[in-house]
């Protein structure tokens, strides 16, 4: 069996000032899994997804990301397992204003170390698969909301992460617009990304293939709990 794209092992996180956001989290995300991590405001999805992302290292227990276990490695090589290996798309899209959507775009591959000319033709690439080849141009602030979540995946996948991890991906979102959202995220999933999205929507989390809730920072349901994962 190929490594798992995660592999989180006795996990706990404690926050300067003593919050205890996950205690004891064991967790395995197989490559191209499609996963919801669900729970109310404050049961620590962000905190979970920060870990996932190599934004954050554990207090206590294994982070494995792509078979690299986070917790040691040296913060330079953590900035490049990041670029290489993960996208992030947030509920507050985070694209750069004032920045062209195919710059926006192409910006996702700075520090992959990938020429001027290529980022951009790899960017237009990236736009067209979320149905955007017609506003390269533009800028963040002439895109409805839908629009710029989309630049924002496109933002996210140009480096064809095997991990997209999404907080909240719809939660700006009217329901038609988080709709196109979700149908692309389960497009990648299809096409073999891991994707890993963070959700309250319930509606949402149901048309996910495996959901994982959280409750004061520890897992208390998952609906496919995978062999060996305990
Ligand atoms: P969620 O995303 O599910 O709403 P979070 O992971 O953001 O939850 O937060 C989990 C808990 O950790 C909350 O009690 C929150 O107040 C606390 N917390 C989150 N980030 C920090 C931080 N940087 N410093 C201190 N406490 C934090
Ligand atoms: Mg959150």
């Amino acid at each position: 069996m190929s490594t798992p794209a995660v592999e989180l092992r006795n996990v706990s996180k404690v926050y300067p000032g003593g919050v205890t956001a996950l205690a004891d989290v064991d967790l395995t995300i197989e490559r191209g899994e499609l996963v919801g991590i669900v729970g109310r405001s404050g049961s620590g999805k962000s905190t979970l997804l920060n870990l996932l992302g190599t934004l954050d290292r554990p207090t206590t227990g294994s982070v494995r990301i792509d078979g690299r276990e986070v917790g040691v490695l040296p913060d330079k090589q953590l900035s490049r397992l990041r670029a290489d290996v993960i996208g992030f798309v947030f509920q507050q899209f985070h694209l750069a204003s004032g920045v062209a959507v195919r710059d926006n775009v192409a910006d996702g591959l700075l520090y992959a170390g990938v020429p001027q000319r290529a980022r951009r033709n790899r960017a237009e690439e990236a736009l067209r698969s979320v149905g955007l080849e017609h506003r390269l141009d533009h800028l963040p602030n002439q895109l409805s909301g839908g629009e710029r979540q989309r630049v924002a995946i496109a933002r996210a996948i140009v480096g064809e992460p095997v991990l997209l991890l999404a907080d909240e991906p719809t939660g700006n979102l009217d329901s038609a617009s988080g709709t196109t959202v979700l149908g692309l995220l389960t497009d990648l999933h299809a096409a073999g990304t891991t994707v890993v999205v963070i959700t309250h929507d319930r509606q949402l989390a149901e048309q996910l293939p495996r959901r994982v809730e959280l409750s004061d920072g520890r897992i208390v349901h998952d609906s496919h709990h995978l062999s060996g994962a305990s």
